[in-house]
């Protein structure tokens, strides 16, 4: 998933698209939290900007396998959305300007890593705490049970033992 750019590099203003279907099965995004369920359906043009400046101006459609937060129970995301960097020399020093949609990366050897580009972008979007449903319940911490399925005494307990806590939950915050 590497991208050979030494053509452009020969000359600023140069501009190449690509149509690509990657398919990233073998790759971890996260490990245990975030893998590749889809090819990667992938359309990018790259344009050399001079001084070794890779502008990345995409589009993708991916799924995404992740689990919930709360019960761990995997779910499904589907993306499609730009995909936008700068790729720099790895030794690049000058000054960049990016715009808060934009990556930043480098490249060694004339070929950009589209892989880490992706993956850098999965890591972005997705949330920190993705849930398979705003009210999901969880696992008992003592015994590991699901509580979206049944309860469990361990869950009754933890409640009448704390009621502070429960009052706490209810204040509201803002
Ligand atoms: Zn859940
Ligand atoms: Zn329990």
């Amino acid at each position: 998933m590497k991208l050979n750019i030494a053509d452009l590099l020969c000359e600023p203003g140069k501009k190449a698209v690509h149509h690509e279907e990657l398919d990233c099965s073998d790759k971890v995004v996260v490990a245990e939290e975030i893998s590749v369920k889809t090819p990667v359906k992938l359309v990018f043009a790259v344009e050399h900007l001079g001084r070794g400046l890779i502008e990345f101006n995409g589009n993708y459609e991916v799924d995404l396998k992740l689990r919930c937060g709360r019960c761990l129970k995997p779910l499904k995301a589907s993306l499609k959305k730009a995909l936008k960097a700068i790729y720099t020399p790895d030794d690049f020093m000058g000054e960049l300007e990016l715009d808060d949609k934009q990556h930043r990366l480098s490249y060694q050897q004339k070929k950009i890593n589209i892989w880490e580009l992706l993956k850098q972008d999965f890591v972005v979007t997705v949330p920190m705490l993705p849930l398979c449903n705003e009210n999901c319940r969880g696992l008992c911490k003592v015994c590991g049970k699901d509580l979206n399925e049944s309860s469990c005494d361990h869950q009754s307990q933890q409640e009448s033992i704390d009621p502070r806590l429960k009052k706490l939950q209810q204040l509201d915050l803002d």
